[in-house]
């Protein structure tokens, strides 16, 4: 693992922002990992904030919800931001904010009276997936049948720069997360749970400690984590703190341990205590954005181009990108009208890349740094022999995790990346 830079200060300590809604929402039927969502809804009709836009189709697959009450104006299709088509519902928004079902929030759930079977269902209808980035549908995560989890890490490490997503839910979000924490466990069971940070975040330790003093939050910790890069990887999250390694083929449960990110928990939250489905997220903005830099609360199925004129931010298409995500493993867009997704985590604007490329020199600093114990200058070797997908398999490129680590480190800014996405596709067909 490696220290790269934070550039955090911009946004740490900025108060969440409710962005204005756009007047078209552009909705993906994707938005988790697994099969698209299929659209239940259709051309002309009416419909309201929470409605079911589209349901969940197979086993790993997840809701989708309008964001805003208003009527379909299309059904369409785009590339979103991981080069992954998916269908589209076009909502004009009526700006009613009509929503599905009134939920009566006077009477307070009490978590202990309801049970776990209830709990899942609500995030299964809820249509919650990691808000990490992965997207991995929460109620199939969630669903652990007779296995035993004996500890939930609660991941806020964020260790890409720029992001404070999650550390803005820490910092102002304690009372939801702690509902979240408290309905997630009343699935899972575990005898552990620990919030997990960086140690450049460790003034979070304040916020968090006023929830830990209470008697039922016994058994919630928190840990603060060195400023390593990719610490806040699942693997690496489990690695660090339980001190087990997951086995290939293996899932986290395997190993009794579930990892959420404090994002996911607050949709948890929001699902069970006020019945509404995962249809915002807060996202940070930040880069080359001046005074607009902070926290947003942004409906899913807004487009960047929305986002940027709502915070009159100037975008200079020649010399700067626009990145969905961190600047390690986010991805880059020139389609503004992208939306932001349940995984969108940042929008950060940057100078263009326009370091010269040179040849492997064969230093091993890839190496060195990846997380995965991985050859990535093999990788670099292989394309260029354009080696074929058993080659590639020997040295484990499915192992690799995209964390971009290997790129940052090489002194000759050989486009790893780029050839580590192609070969991986390769190995996949
Ligand atoms: S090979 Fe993959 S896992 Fe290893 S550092 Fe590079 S991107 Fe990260
Ligand atoms: S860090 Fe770059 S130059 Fe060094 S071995 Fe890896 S790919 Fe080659």
């Amino acid at each position: 693992m490696l220290h790269i830079f934070s550039n955090k200060d911009n946004s740490k300590n900025k108060k969440i922002i409710d962005l204005p809604d756009a007047d078209l929402f552009f909705v993906p039927m994707l938005q988790g990992a697994g099969l698209a969502a299929q659209a239940v809804v259709s051309v002309g009709e009416r419909v309201l904030r929470f409605q079911l836009a589209g349901k969940a189709a197979g086993n790993i697959s997840a809701n989708v919800h309008s964001p805003v009450s208003g009527v379909v104006q299309a059904i369409d299709s785009m590339i979103l931001a991981d080069g992954k088509e998916s269908q589209i519902v076009v909502i004009k928004n009526d700006n009613k904010n009509e929503i599905v079902e009134k939920f009566n929030t006077a009477n307070k759930i009490d978590i202990d009276k309801l049970t776990s079977e209830f709990i899942l269902q609500k995030i299964a209808d809820a249509g919650i997936v990691g808000a990490g980035g992965a997207q991995f549908p929460t109620f199939v995560k969630y669903n652990i049948k007779d296995k035993n989890v004996d500890t939930l890490l609660i991941n806020a490490v964020e260790c890409e720069p720029y992001l404070t997503a999650d550390y803005a839910v820490i910092d102002q979000r304690g009372a939801q997360l702690f509902e979240g924490i408290k309905a997630a466990n009343k699935v899972l069971n575990a005898k552990k749970i620990i919030i997990c940070i960086e140690k450049r975040n460790s003034e979070l330790a304040e916020s968090v400690n006023r929830f830990l003093v209470r008697p039922e939050n016994k058994n919630i910790s928190i840990k603060i984590l060195p400023d390593t890069y990719p610490q806040g990887s699942e693997l690496q999250l489990i690695k660090s703190i339980c001190g087990r390694e997951i086995v290939k083929g293996t899932l986290p449960v395997d190993a009794g341990v579930i990892v959420s990110n404090a994002g996911t928990i607050l949709s948890i939250a929001n699902a069970v205590m006020r019945n509404e489905p995962m249809t915002e997220r807060i996202v940070t903005v930040s880069g080359a954005v001046g005074k607009a830099a902070g926290n947003y609360l942004v409906k899913t199925g807004t487009p960047v181009e929305h986002i940027l004129k709502a915070l009159k931010i100037d975008f200079d298409r020649q010399n700067q990108q626009i990145v969905l995500g961190g600047p390690m493993m986010g991805k880059a867009i020139e389609n503004l009208k992208i939306p932001v997704t349940k995984g969108v985590s940042g929008i950060l604007i940057l100078d263009k890349n326009k370091q010269e490329e040179y040849n492997c020199i064969r230093c091993g600093y890839c190496a060195e740094v990846c997380p995965m114990h991985l050859l990535p200058y093999k990788f670099y070797d292989l394309s260029r022999k354009k080696a074929n997908a058993p080659k590639l398999d020997r040295y484990h490129i499915a192992d690799c995790i995209e964390c971009a680590a290997c790129a940052y480190a090489c002194p000759c800014a050989a486009p790893l990346m780029t050839i580590i996405k192609a070969s991986k596709t390769q190995t996949k067909v």
